[in-house]
């Protein structure tokens, strides 16, 4: 059989990349190794303009978050169920200086579109500890992931576009102008394998910093209606239904739960929360990051039928439906990438190693 793209690995990238192929009418057959865990599913699914200790505005938050918003309510009116929940972010304040520091952050240019307000003391939730009030955040949320994958593995199916199992790069067979695997034939292949990049021969060159991460699920003896974000985040994804996460570590990269993270988590938890919880769950994953934190697209730099759509790192939510909207109009439209995203950046350590 003949078609226009494979694509090895569904999870964010994999899925919303082939989501936009399909809806160009190409023809696409999605692999998906059942045997390996996904970042995608355990991922809390926030999306947020603000990161850091410092609250700074995200990398490209301006463009990335009003497609964001049209891309997902799209895709749940399409899919018949809900994907996007939109709900504030707050960050209680620590000291006088931030106070009055985002008081007057509220009319900048460039911040006050993503500020809904100052929480004053007297105005403080009940359920965290914020004696001196708060900054509470607009345009953030969460994305249910798992019902997303799930759904996109159905309208895969339904295209009979979907394979439930492993890619194997060795029966891989390249020509100039297309591959062929197991006597079907497409003019490329895109990998999106998230984590497992460094199995892929033709990419394993890329610099992927793996980060394990952590959270906890726990039970709230009232509802929350935001998501509240100091030291730790706490995401009602039910009213009194909470993750909480998340912890960083370089080194163990594996997915199991660990005790040191759970109690790293609840040590900053216990200082942010103000009213009893019980934990009813726990569960890690691997993030695909890169070296420069930004993603990995891009066609081989000697094989022009491979591409990679990778290296989403801690914001797959947020970048995967910009950037897989950018790569398809390189693919089909030839437009440029940006030079931050594209692996020509990177082309260098594929020379030197080859
Ligand atoms: C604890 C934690 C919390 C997170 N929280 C957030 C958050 O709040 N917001 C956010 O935006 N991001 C979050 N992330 C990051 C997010 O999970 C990633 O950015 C995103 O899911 C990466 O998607 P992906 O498709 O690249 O990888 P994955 O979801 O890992 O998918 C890769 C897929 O490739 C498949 N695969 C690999 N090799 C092969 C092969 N040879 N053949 C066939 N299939 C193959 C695997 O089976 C898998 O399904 C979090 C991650 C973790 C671990």
């Amino acid at each position: 059989m003949t078609w226009d793209y494979f694509i090895v690995g569904q999870g964010l990238a994999g899925s919303i990349l082939a989501y936009k192929l399909l809806k160009h009418g190409l023809k696409v057959l999605v692999f998906d190794d059942p045997g390996l865990l996904k970042s995608s599913t355990v991922a809390a699914g926030i999306y947020n303009p603000f990161t850091g200790r410092k609250l700074v505005k995200t990398y490209m938050a301006d463009q990335l978050f009003p497609y964001l918003l049209s891309f997902y309510k799209d895709l749940q009116r399409e899919m018949g169920v809900q994907l996007l929940y939109e709900l504030p972010m707050y960050r209680p304040f620590l000291s006088v200086e931030e106070q009055n520091e985002w008081g007057a952050r509220l009319f900048e240019d460039g911040y006050s579109q993503y500020i809904n307000g100052i929480i004053k003391p007297t105005e403080a939730l009940n359920q965290v500890v914020n004696p001196m009030g708060g900054l509470m955040l607009r345009k953030s949320g969460f994305v249910d992931t798992a019902i997303l994958i799930n759904s996109m593995t159905e309208l895969l199916k339904q295209h009979s576009a979907y394979r439930s199992e492993r890619f194997l790069y060795q029966e891989l067979k390249l020509s100039e102008d297309q591959v062929e695997y197991q006597s079907h034939l497409a003019r490329k292949v895109i990998f999106c394998e998230g984590p497992s990049l460094g199995n892929n021969v033709f990419f394993n060159w890329l610099p992927l910093i793996p980060v394990k991460g952590e959270l906890l699920e726990i039970e709230l003896q009232e509802p929350l209606n935001c998501i509240v974000n100091r030291g730790v985040f706490i995401l009602p994804v039910n009213g009194s239904h909470c993750k909480v996460g998340s912890t960083f570590d370089h080194e163990h990269l594996n997915w199991k739960v660990t005790e040191k993270a759970k109690i790293q988590l609840l040590q900053k938890l216990n200082k942010l929360i103000s009213i009893p919880y019980r934990v009813t769950g726990h569960t890690a994953g691997v993030r695909p990051a890169s070296a420069d934190r930004r993603p990995f697209i891009g066609l081989h730099p000697k094989h022009e039928p491979l591409g990679i759509f990778n290296g989403l790192g801690t914001k797959g939510v947020s970048l995967a439906p910009h950037f897989a909207e950018e790569f398809f109009n390189y693919l089909e439209g030839g437009k440029p990438l940006a030079k931050d995203v594209t692996i020509s950046r990177y082309f260098s350590l594929y020379y030197n190693k080859n």
